[in-house]
Formats: structure tokens, C-alpha cells, sequence
């Protein structure tokens, strides 16, 4: 049966499958990335995996996959397939395309873990149907991905949707980026966890606690979460002002605080919007198998247009 690999590499661990031309999982497997070992290793992990994939395929669907998408973290050059730099896993210019493709013997699309799990989530998730939707995972970090027209925009150079680095308190808290005030450093998950383990002076603390001292009234939890909120709602506006998306679809940790987050998210965003339209906001519905199923459409996507190009030729 034809199909795809699927593969999504995270700071801690791999997911993966082989998926068939109408988007079903004909196989799940999960690994640990081990960046432990090292960013060789872990490189030589994904690679192994990789092949593993190809030979179940043969194996149980009785032939090699036709393609395959991966999914990184960081810094990601989708047009020349190099993961450039991620800060978690140590790599640096890993031409991890061309590796992938000698392996597998298949063609590869490399993407951005976040702009992949956004392409996932605008077509099969939470954004499906609309023509133009902004992702945002509210994680470690935030970064977002701009999907116009069923695709997802990377940019000239690969940081398109890094709305993590927008300033939304300029001369507030120094972010690794080199900015003062950045949005990730008020309303991710690392920056609720780290604030409200401070305020109850626990360091186990963490966002998921601090939304549930929001719901039963905690007024440093409730200071805490308004700030990120309105925070949040800061970045979001400058960015739908931007984009004029139809649909934002809020993820990662942070959203899975359901209403907690969203009611107060869509007050403070409409507070805010002037004569900008307000998009409908909706929290992601793919979980944490968006980036899987991201790396399986670009691996459609890319046959798309080798078939497309063996037509033609
Ligand atoms: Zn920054």
C-alpha cells in the first residue's frame, strides 16, 4: 500500500508513523531522542528510525514508503532541507535532508516542528478550512506558524512566526534572544510555571497549577494569569494587525487550560482590536500528534509535486 514516514523529533522524544494517501495511520512508533548522547547520536537516531520506518513498511505494507516528512526543532532552512540550530539537541547546520534521502532512498521534506504542527492543525485540526489561520503553541518557548492557502509560510529565511520575540514590554525582562520584554518571557508555559513557583515559593509548581489556583480564586495565581493573558493578547493583536488571519489556533501547554485560558484570552483580544476584524479563537485539537501529522502532509505535498512534475516532464 503506498504511504509516507512521519516523523516528528521533539527535546525528548520521537514520534512516528506511516500514513496512507488519505491521512490514516497505518503505524505508530515512538523513540527516545537521546540528546544525551549527543547531537551525532541523536542525529544517527533519527536516521536509524528512519530506516526502521522504511522496513516496516516494506515489511507490513509491501513496499518502501514513497517519501518522507521530519519535523525539527529550532532553527529550520525548509528550502535547502538544513536543520540550522537547535538550541535543545546541540546541532548545527545538519544537512539532514540529504542524510535522510541517502537513507531512504525516497524523497524528504524537512520541516519546523511548530510551523509543521501548525499545518496539521489549519488543515486537519482546529483551523480546518480556513483559507488563512495563525498557530501559536504556548510552550517552553512560543512561536507561531502563518498558514495562507492550505500552506504554511517560512519566510526568506526560516523564522517566519516568531511571534514569541515580539516585545510586548519594551525594557522588560531579558529574553536569550537578546531583547528585553519578549512575549515568551510573560505568556509561555515556562514563564507561568517559573512565576507562579516563585510566588508560592515552590519549585515544583507549575502553569497546570497555577490555572487551578486561578479557578478556585487564588489572587496571586489570578495576578499571575492576568498578566500573561494580557500579555498574550498584546502579541496576538500586533500579529492578527498584521495578518488578518480568519482563525487562531492557541496550543501547547498553556491551552490546555481550556476556558480558563480562552475566556479571559478572547475578552482581553477584543478589548484591544480597533477596526482590525476579530478572528474566531479556538484552542488547537491535535494535541501532541500535530507535528506527526504535519510531517506526513509534507510528505503528501512533496509527491504532490513530483508527481505533478513527472506529469509535466
Ligand atoms: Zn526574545
Amino acid at each position: 500500500m503506498r504511504h509516507v514516514i512521519a516523523l516528528d523529533v521533539g527535546g525528548t522524544g520521537m514520534k512516528a508513523a506511516l500514513v496512507g494517501a488519505d491521512g490514516t495511520l497505518l503505524h505508530e512508533d515512538r523513540r527516545a531522542t537521546g540528546r544525551e548522547r549527543g547531537p551525532d547520536a541523536v542525529v544517527a537516531g533519527i536516521l536509524d528510525f528512519a530506516a526502521d520506518l522504511r522496513a516496516h513498511g516494506i515489511d507490513r505494507l509491501g513496499e518502501p514508503a514513497a517519501a518522507a516528512g521530519v519535523a525539527v526543532p529550532g532553527i529550520v532552512d525548509e528550502t535547502r532541507g538544513i536543520a540550522a540550530y537547535a538550541a535543545n539537541l546541540g546541532w548545527r547546520d545538519v544537512p539532514l535532508r540529504t542524510l535522510l534521502t541517502e537513507r531512504l532512498d525516497s524523497p524528504v521534506a524537512l520541516g519546523h516542528d511548530v510551523r509543521t504542527g501548525g499545518l496539521a492543525e489549519g488543515r486537519v485540526g482546529a483551523g480546518r478550512g480556513a483559507d488563512r489561520f495563525l498557530f501559536v503553541a504556548l510552550g517552553t518557548g512560543i512561536a507561531g506558524a502563518i498558514g495562507v492557502d492550505g500552506r504554511v509560510e517560512a519566510g526568506a529565511h526560516g523564522f517566519a512566526g516568531e511571534i514569541g520575540h515580539i516585545v510586548v514590554r519594551p525594557a522588560g525582562t531579558p529574553c536569550p534572544c537578546g531583547q528585553h520584554g519578549c512575549l515568551e518571557r510573560y505568556a509561555s508555559a515556562a514563564a507561568v510555571s517559573e512565576a507562579w513557583a516563585a510566588a508560592c515559593k515552590d519549585p515544583e509548581a507549575d502553569a497546570a497549577d497555577c490555572a487551578k489556583a486561578v479557578t478556585s480564586g487564588d489572587p496571586n495565581a489570578v495576578r499571575i494569569w492576568q498578566g500573561a493573558v494580557d500579555a498574550l493578547a498584546d502579541g496576538l493583536v500586533t500579529a492578527l494587525t498584521l495578518l488578518d488571519p480568519r482563525t487562531l489556533v492557541i496550543g501547547g501547554g498553556l491551552a490546555e487550560a481550556g476556558e480558563t485560558l480562552f475566556t479571559p484570552l478572547r475578552d482581553a483580544v477584543r478589548r484591544r482590536v480597533t477596526f482590525q476584524k476579530l478572528p474566531t479563537i479556538v484552542p488547537a485539537a491535535l494535541g501532541d500528534t500535530a507535528g506527526c501529522l504535519g510531517a506526513g502532509l509534507l510528505a503528501w505535498d512533496l509527491l504532490k509535486t513530483t508527481d505533478g512534475m513527472e506529469v509535466t516532464t
